[in-house]
């Protein structure tokens, strides 16, 4: 099965508006649903790294970009915004290629992106500082956001389109500049956007990129010493790598981390939706989502009735070819992925957990060169059991019964993350204080993985350190300076006035 048509797309690294080809070897992509080669890009090693932020580093310093006002950073924002736009269906296919992940999926997301944009254009008309007019006679202060700037912008594969645009407009409209890296896996939308950036006139050496693999290029990047600010999105694992040489440095992060929310169902809820967006919100891009749905917490009296529904609805589900408009489910990202998945798979098995639907790798019907796993549903699961507790970044979703609001905010509590929860109910009281115990940087109500670009998005615990997107996503790539102005005299202690001129 093959969604390729064309030959495979070749990529060098983009740095200060040239194409730069690579200083070390070149990495392939293979299409996940079938193991086509469908792109090459370079791997930057050190010297490609210092090019780039040396780049970034003269456009911030001595360029136009941080030197616009905020009316003309918006409009070439707009314009980029509007480009992207034309482009959307293009990047929808590249990303859908590389990722594996559905074609109508991928269309949405490319609205998100031009939202983002357009989003972040605002702010950057719209931003402002404050003032202190009452401070004392004579004594006046304002603070204004100063961009803070070089900034890295680190993406993975899942979101790679959607994800460098809740981070490029925002550090843009704030008037960094910018050195992207996008995954290993995923980098070809994130190339032709770059490209878009600087058609659209956006100063060239305001957005560079350098493609190439995280131990080498992103270490390079994110510990680099001329990077100001370092927007990480990725693993908790990696995470960690970012915080501790950023620590070291002593640059700003933004982290976007690893997630396991829950999806709470009581009672009350409407049923019916409710049990569409238990299987949209686990399945989603094949369950490698953040903000997965992976614990459905089910109120105990409705349990039994509500799991069925939710098993039922997830065997119409179509997996295949991620190019076909009718696929639900794609591959997941890679084969290494693939037996980390069903390794979990295997635990859930060997646990005295129940596989209602699903459980195991796809193989026939043409899916037998791709990395595909049947959308799975875990019965029975002890909140103890690995598929509970760790991110499993696949279409695996472990189901728990509750008692009460008690017992369901300590089951959706019990996790090291906190990026996200869901809650469903009728009940406006039980909306508010479940989604007010519920420890995460979102908390869903009645819907489900939604969003729009004002809201602000991170994570608490282990998912982050942060929020993107929105006012507060602007702010990441800012600090405040103050200016304090004294008009008259100041009486200061020293020194000594003893009368008559010195
Ligand atoms: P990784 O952490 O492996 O990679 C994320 C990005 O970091 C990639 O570009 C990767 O490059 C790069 N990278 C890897 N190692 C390093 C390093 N040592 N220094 C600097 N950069 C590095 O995550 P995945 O790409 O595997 O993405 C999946 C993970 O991301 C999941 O755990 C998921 O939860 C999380 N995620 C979080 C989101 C959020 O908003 N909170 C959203 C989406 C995903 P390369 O690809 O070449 O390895």
């Amino acid at each position: 099965m093959s969604s390729t048509t064309t030959e495979p797309r070749r990529y060098d690294h983009l740095i200060d508006g040239t194409s730069v080809p690579s200083d070390a070897d070149r990495l392939i992509r293979r299409d996940p649903s079938s193991g086509q080669l469908v792109a090459e890009y370079a791997h930057a090693g050190q010297g490609d790294v210092d090019l780039a932020v040396a780049a970034a580093r003269r456009a911030f310093d001595d360029g136009p970009w941080p030197r616009l006002s905020g009316a003309d950073r918006a409009r070439l924002l707009r314009r980029f915004a509007s480009l992207v736009d034309g482009a959307r269906e293009r990047l929808a296919r590249l990303d859908s290629e590389e990722v594996g992940k559905p074609i109508s999926i991928a269309r949405g997301e490319l609205q998100g992106v031009v939202a983002h944009i357009e989003y972040a254009a605002s702010l950057a008309h719209t931003e402002r500082g404050d003032a202190w007019t009452t401070l004392d006679t004579d004594f006046v202060a304002y603070a204004s956001q100063v961009p803070l700037g070089v900034a890295a912008l680190v993406v993975p594969w899942n979101f790679p389109a959607l994800i460098l645009a809740q981070k490029l407009p925002y550090a843009l409209a704030a008037g960094c500049t910018t050195v992207i890296k996008p995954s290993e896996f995923t980098s070809s939308s994130a190339v032709e956007m770059v490209r878009l950036a600087h058609e659209a006139g956006i100063p060239a050496g305001a957005v560079n990129l350098v493609t190439g693999l995280g131990p080498t290029t992103g270490q390079t990047l994110t510990s680099h010493p001329d990077v100001d600010v370092v927007s990480f999105t990725g693993s908790t694992q990696t995470g960690r790598l970012v915080a501790s040489a950023a620590g070291h440095n002593l640059k700003r992060i933004g982290l976007e981390l690893g997630g396991k929310a829950a999806n709470v169902v009581f009672a009350d809820a409407d049923l019916d939706r409710a049990a569409d967006a238990a299987v949209y919100a686990a399945f989603i891009n094949q369950g490698e989502c953040c903000v997965s749905g992976a614990r459905l917490l089910v109120q105990r009296s409705v349990a039994d009735e509500f799991v069925a529904e939710v098993a039922r609805r997830t065997r119409t589900l179509r997996v295949g070819s991620p190019a076909d408009e009718a696929t639900d489910i794609g591959p997941l990202i890679h084969g290494e992925h693939l037996e980390r998945v069903l390794g979990y798979v295997t635990a859930g098995h060997e646990s005295d957990a129940t596989a209602i639907t699903g459980g195991e790798r796809l193989t026939d019907d043409g899916l037998d060169d791709g990395w595909f796993v049947a959308p799975t549903i875990f019965t029975g699961v002890a909140p103890t059991d690995r598929i509970f507790q760790e991110e499993i970044f696949g279409p695996v979703l472990s189901v728990v019964e509750f008692d009460d609001a008690d017992d369901a905010v300590r089951l959706g509590n019990d996790t090291v993350y906190g990026l996200a929860n869901a809650l469903w109910t009728s009940d406006i009281a039980t909306a508010h204080r479940v989604s007010a115990r519920l420890r995460s940087g979102t908390v869903w109500v009645n819907t489900n993985v939604d969003g729009a670009p004002a809201l602000a998005f991170g994570g608490t615990k282990d998912s982050g350190i942060g929020r993107e997107v929105g006012h507060e996503g602007l702010r990441e790539f800012t600090e405040s300076k103050t200016i304090q102005i004294r008009s008259g005299n100041r009486q200061l202690p020293f020194p000594r006035r003893t009368g008559g001129t010195a």
